[in-house]
């Protein structure tokens, strides 16, 4: 159809309202998990002669001829009209979404205008939604500020539209309490595997942080939205399930389709502000950032277990070391530097969170690669807690503690007693460890094997005495002797007969103390006498 010029345009324009030429198509917004309608966007139509004009060639010149205003008041009434009828009829009717010029909300009386509309036809504010787009915002954050909260107080829901499509989205989305974002495919080339593909999954990320409802835009493939329902966003607005279509064949889809509400992302725990948490100024991220140590907070989804690093504090940088990079370290996978066992060890922990509700702390090892470290492990303590939930994906927060060096000191000791269980087998020694502050004792191997002892005796040597190892006739003696060691002799020896069999043992004890001279272990030893002698001769 040949376009008719700018004036011809412009000298239709009062009849085109007038008679209703110019009107709203409605194009499902469905959710692909469930195949269930949740809104409708109003697209604008204008019939000329035998065909269709594009919005793409009015609009801008509606715009441009301040007439645009009078255009969208004119769609918005007939959508509110188009929902009266509805509700008229009882047909079972959905959100709305209405587009908004950014030159109509430069208008100080736009709300108003709308809600007078909106109240002739008496139509329920949740069955209306404002579309805006982010380059609203151009005419400064102030204006674009104070017409949202004027849009909120009078109950309506707004959606970002186009978001994506300019450079500062990111910090648009922090600033600007938008109830719903759509994300339009086409912006993102279509190429879901290249860069698009990361920028929608940031977007998405943010958004289920956010707890914004994303709603896919330009969806023309199933790919696409497999992708999109992959990464966490179900609802889908495309020619893959709609075209825009009149009032009379929506009307149809009204009543042929299952309907459901448009749920936000995830449902945060109540205490958190999740708007507030992206606020650089706010107290929850200060808190974030100063005060709660090293922390993460990722999404966990099942069934697979997949996991994604939604943000992290510079502590958690920090103690991680390996001079990572917070880019590094969110962009990674984490399982990635899990072991198979190490990764079932975290897993573990996470369903016990989910289960308890509660924090559960566990360590793991993990093996990090950097450029200028190369690779190594480290053993991290988390104590991690669900602070959110969306159908199988979690949110959870995890503080941390990097215990390597913890770690391999206790491996270190490990490794000497191991040593020194080997000796005592070779010296035909018998050896433990006597804590004085708790009065605890640890044989050696060999004490266990031959005197069938557990790995730990409490209170001893009350349990010895009474087992018959130490005889009865020398259990003050020896009692006395662990008397001495408790207040702090540096060193003792003594024979003494153990057993009923009466057998001479040499038993020597050794004291350890701490930096201020407190005596804290004493360590014996036991050696027949037989052994000793015949060493000597
Ligand atoms: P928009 O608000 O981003 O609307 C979505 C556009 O994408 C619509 O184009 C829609 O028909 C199209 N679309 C939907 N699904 C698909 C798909 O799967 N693939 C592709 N390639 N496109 C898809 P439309 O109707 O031509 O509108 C173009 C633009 O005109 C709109 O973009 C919006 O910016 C503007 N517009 C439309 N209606 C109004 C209105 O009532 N008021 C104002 N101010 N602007 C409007
Ligand atoms: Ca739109
Ligand atoms: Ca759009």
């Amino acid at each position: 159809m040949q376009e008719p010029t700018e004036q011809r345009l412009l000298d239709l324009f009062n009849e085109a309202i007038a008679t209703d030429a110019i009107f709203p198509c409605y194009q499902a917004q469905i959710n692909h998990s469930t195949g269930r309608l949740v809104g409708a966007e109003a697209l604008m139509r204008w019939k000329h002669e035998d065909g269709f004009l594009s919005p793409s060639f009015f609009i801008p010149i509606l715009e441009k001829h301040d007439l645009i205003f009078k255009a969208d008041m004119h769609l918005f009434d007939m959508v509110c009209r188009f929902q009266r009828h509805c509700l008229d009829e009882g047909i079972h009717v959905v959100p709305i979404s209405v587009n908004m010029s950014r030159y109509d909300i430069f208008r100080h009386d736009y709300v108003e205008d709308i809600e007078a509309v909106r109240q002739r036809y008496d139509i329920p504010v949740q069955y209306l939604r404002i579309e805006i787009t982010e380059s609203s915002a151009i005419g400064g954050m102030e204006l674009i500020t104070s017409v949202l909260t004027q849009l909120h107080e009078k109950g309506y829901l707004v959606e970002m539209d186009d978001f994506g499509s300019g450079y500062s989205s990111l910090n648009i989305l922090k600033d600007l309490s938008v109830d719903i974002i759509k994300l339009d495919m086409n912006f993102l080339s279509g190429k879901i595997g290249g860069r698009g593909g990361i920028i929608i999954s940031s977007v998405v990320q943010m958004a289920k942080w956010l707890g914004t409802p994303v709603i896919a835009e330009g969806v023309e493939t199933r790919e696409q939205a497999d992708y999109m329902k992959s990464i966490g966003c179900n609802y889908i607005q495309g020619f893959l399930y709609a075209k825009p279509i009149p009032g009379t064949e929506f009307i149809d889809k009204l009543t042929t389709l299952q309907h459901e509400p448009m749920k936000s992302a995830m449902n945060l725990v109540k205490t958190m502000d999740a708007g507030k948490f992206w606020n650089p100024d706010s107290m929850e991220t200060l808190i974030f950032s100063n005060f709660v140590g090293a922390a993460c907070i990722f999404t966990y989804t099942l069934p697979e277990g997949k996991v994604e690093i939604l943000r992290v504090n510079h502590k958690y940088v920090v103690e991680i070391g390996m001079n990572l990079t917070e880019k590094e370290i969110i962009g990674s996978n984490p399982w990635d530097n899990h072991k198979t066992a190490s990764r079932a060890d975290y897993e573990r922990a996470i369903k016990k969170a989910i289960e308890t509700n509660d924090e559960v702390t566990f360590e793991t090892w993990r093996d990090f690669h950097s450029p200028c470290c190369g690779d190594d492990s480290i053993c991290v303590r988390s104590s991690i807690r669900v602070i959110g939930k969306a159908g199988t994906q979690y949110l959870i927060y995890a503080m941390i503690h990097n215990v390597t060096a913890e770690k391999k000191a206790f491996d270190s000791v490990a490794e000497s007693e191991r040593r020194f269980r080997f000796a005592s087998e070779q010296l035909n020694l018998y050896a433990w460890e006597y804590t004085i502050a708790t009065k605890e004792m640890r044989p050696c191997f060999r004490c266990m094997r031959d005197l069938n002892l557990p790995p730990l005796i409490e209170n001893y040597p009350e349990p010895l005495i009474e087992s018959g190892v130490f005889p009865a006739d020398y259990a003050d003696f020896y009692r006395d002797m662990m008397k001495k060691i408790d207040e702090g002799a540096p060193s003792l020896d003594a024979i003494i007969p153990l057993t009923t069999a009466r057998i001479p043992f040499h038993i020597r004890y050794t004291t350890e103390f701490d930096e201020t001279g407190r005596p804290l272990k004493a360590y014996g030893s036991a050696a027949l006498i037989e052994d000793e002698e015949k060493k000597k001769s």
